[in-house]
């Protein structure tokens, strides 16, 4: 069961959010990173609010995470799209904190639960490569 929107408001790209949108084309998800103090930081941003380095780059991750709040959408906002669908923060497991705001696929939006592991899937937009989550399978 695939409950994701079929039409999706793509960003603009620019240097800081390209890994993120694109990382998907090679199948990696890409999270931007602190070269200086290792923190992960998304939305990504040109400088570490942390030790003020410029030193930020997409850095792969696993891909793994878990569901750290969401909400089922029941509204037709655009006629095209099925509802219900989940519109979900994920946590990656990398670091606490770091959440993406996504949606849960393959999975029946009533079997979504707080802090289900969930694993990446990417979306093909145009150029962008829109990263969903679905169950984690093994
Ligand atoms: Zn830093």
């Amino acid at each position: 069961m695939d409950a994701a929107p079929r039409i999706r408001m793509l960003v603009e790209l620019n240097d800081d959010n390209r890994g993120y949108w694109t990382g998907g084309a090679n199948g990696d998800l890409l999270i931007a990173r602190c070269q200086d103090c290792s923190t992960y930081l998304h939305p990504p941003l040109p400088k570490c609010p942390y030790c003020w380095s410029d030193a930020v780059v997409p850095e792969k991750v696993s891909g793994r995470g878990r569901v750290y709040s969401y909400t089922i959408n029941h509204r037709a906002w655009v006629p095209d799209i099925p509802v219900p669908y989940v519109v979900a923060l994920v946590e990656i497991e990398e670091q606490e904190g770091v959440h993406l705001a996504t949606n849960i696929i393959d999975c029946a939006p009533e079997d979504v639960t707080m802090g289900m592991e969930v694993e990446v899937v990417f979306e093909a937009v145009e150029d962008q490569f829109v990263p969903l989550f679905r169950p984690r399978r093994v």
